[in-house]
């Protein structure tokens, strides 16, 4: 193995501890930082992210608010519910958990959201915001993927950055990130010709496509830079083998637990890399760190613009269009 591992657990650490300062800050001056979060139905995977992100709050010092509405919610008692958390004051961020039930219209539920307390950055208002490259809220798995190059030193500057995946939450911003951060940047899908030769060429390749260890490790350019979105369940035993066969004691988890949790790129891309985030804890931890990052950043440009800051811009609250 020689790829240097960038830990995400260990970022995800480092801005909380960041993030606490600037909680107790802004409470000193009267305002609590809010999330409020709105889960619909008992979806189980909902409700457990949800739970952590509440739980996440209430470790930051952070105000937390949870409705439930019925899974038979109609789009007009959900935006309802938005409108009113839209009118809050003390409410910085609005959560919609997905993915919303089928008679529901999420696109305009979504673009209900003030984009002032759009925390996920899925709004078209703070989407237009990141290609303009002003501030804004930023989707928060791009948002984790560049503090991960930032906090690593991992040159972005002039690189050739390669995206795999165009999706609205994690590709294209992805994208646009690191264009701003002066990255020559090629994004690929699902109709790329030539996809190794491509990939080939990237000093930063950040995958997120879906599909578990795709991207071989002989795709990848000796000591490049590889962030792995990914998160993918495998519970077929061949398949385990295939992608786990040079770690033993994976492997002996997955048999043990009968599933295991491998990202887009193979595994055995340790061995050509020259840095890579793990699966999990790797990219994973980082995606509920930003959205603590950004409703913090949203209780201080909406109500806290006349209070000076004490950590710096471009920390971890500042991590946004640049
Ligand atoms: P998505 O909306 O399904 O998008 C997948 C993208 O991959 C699409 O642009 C698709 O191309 C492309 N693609 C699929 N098959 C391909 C192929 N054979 N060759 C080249 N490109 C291909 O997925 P997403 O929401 O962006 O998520 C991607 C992955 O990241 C998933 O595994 C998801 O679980 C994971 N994820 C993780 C986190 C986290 O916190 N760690 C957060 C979000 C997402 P087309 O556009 O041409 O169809």
């Amino acid at each position: 193995m020689t790829a240097k591992i960038l830990d995400g657990t260990k970022i995800r650490d480092a801005i909380f501890g960041e993030l606490k300062d600037e909680v107790a800050i802004l409470e000193s001056t009267g305002i609590r930082p809010g999330l409020a979060a709105v889960l619909v139905g008992e979806n189980p995977a909902s409700q457990l992210y949800v739970k952590s992100k509440i739980a996440a709050c209430e470790q930051l010092g952070m105000g937390s608010g949870l409705i439930t509405p019925a899974a038979s919610a109609s789009t007009a008692e959900l935006l309802a519910i938005v409108e009113d958390l839209n009118r809050d004051n003390d409410t910085d961020g609005i959560l919609i958990q997905l993915p919303l039930p089928a008679q529901v219209d999420t696109k305009r539920v979504l673009e209900a959201v003030d984009p002032a307390k759009d925390v996920d950055g899925f709004h078209p208002v703070n989407l237009g915001k990141l290609v303009s490259g002003r501030p804004g809220l930023v989707a928060c798995t791009p948002a984790g993927c560049m503090e991960i190059l930032r906090r690593n030193d991992i040159p972005i500057e002039g690189a050739n950055a390669v995206v795999l995946g165009r999706s609205d939450i994690v590709g294209k911003p992805m994208a646009l990130l690191l264009m701003h951060a002066n990255a020559t940047v090629t994004i690929c899908h699902s109709k790329t010709r030539d996809l190794p030769d491509v990939l080939r060429r990237a000093d930063i390749m950040v995958a997120a496509m879906g599909k578990a260890g795709f991207v071989q490790a002989d795709w990848i350019k000796p000591g490049a830079t590889v962030i792995d979105v990914g998160t993918n369940r495998v519970t077929d035993a061949a398949e385990a083998e295939r992608l786990l066969r040079n770690f033993p004691a994976r492997l002996e988890k997955f048999k043990a637990k009968g599933y295991a949790l491998v990202g887009d790129v193979h595994p055995d891309a340790v061995n050509t890399a020259g840095a890579i985030t793990p699966v999990p804890g790797g990219v994973g931890p980082m995606t509920i760190t930003m959205l603590m990052s950004n409703t913090v950043k949203a209780a201080r440009m909406r109500r806290a613009k006349a209070i000076p800051r004490t950590i710096p811009a471009g920390g971890p609250a500042g991590a946004g269009a640049r």
